[in-house]
């Protein structure tokens, strides 16, 4: 699978472009700052993006939305609990200092089913509460395999965990999503957060401050 990751200042975010090898099929997720290198990435491989696929609605995942749309001409699917922090876009972006535009309406909204796929890939969605309403974790493998890869937004970092003092936040919440749907999978599973370095099921689950018990 193609695997591009970008960040850039201030909020140091992710934002990822997976792709298929074989049929140049791809998806963006949490277009923010970054778009602009996020597209590029995506011209460098020939890829054509099919979605643009939202973990949460929080500022730094989002205000290169419109950006990618227009580049990509691509359907937008966040989870409909994070509607609500979509939709106040403008007025996030005043409580952190900066001026955001709207951003173009959710074309589709992500639920536990889909999958979402691109090529010979596809991306399944876990709601993944705590940090807002409306967070998801995208498991994204080969849709023969059985081999995923855990694009988990801001619920889980490594060696920390989200956020819960934003509107909509919980900890007791974050806490379950992680337990019963992060660590259903197997150790050896890659996870992408939405900020800082890559980790694994494992890792997080043996040597996390805020899950080992
Ligand atoms: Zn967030
Ligand atoms: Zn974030």
């Amino acid at each position: 699978m193609i695997l591009e990751t970008r960040a850039v200042e201030p909020f140091m975010k992710n934002g990822y472009v997976l792709g298929c090898e074989t049929t140049r099929r791809g998806v963006v997720i949490d277009p923010g700052d970054e778009v602009e290198q996020l597209i590029d990435a995506a011209r460098q491989h020939h890829l054509s993006i099919d979605y643009i696929l939202l973990t949460h609605a929080h500022l730094d995942h989002i205000t290169g939305v419109k950006r990618a749309k227009e580049a990509c001409n691509a359907p937008v699917g966040l989870h409909r609990d994070d509607n609500f922090l979509y939709e106040a876009v403008v007025q996030q972006g005043m409580a952190f200092g900066f001026r955001v535009e709207r951003q173009p309406p959710v074309r589709f909204l992500l639920r536990r089913s889909g999958p979402w796929r691109f090529g010979e890939y596809a991306a399944w969605v876990h709601h993944t509460p705590g940090h807002c309403p409306g967070g998801v974790c995208l498991a994204v493998g080969r849709e023969d395999g059985s081999e995923r890869t855990l694009i988990v937004g801001d619920t889980l970092f490594a060696g920390s965990i989200g956020r819960t003092d934003l509107p909509g936040g919980d900890l007791a919440t974050l806490l379950r999503s992680i337990r019963n749907v992060l660590f259903a999978f197997p150790d050896e599973t890659p996870v992408l957060s939405g900020h800082g370095e890559p980790t694994t099921i494992g890792r997080e689950r043996r040597t996390n401050p805020f899950l080992v018990s």
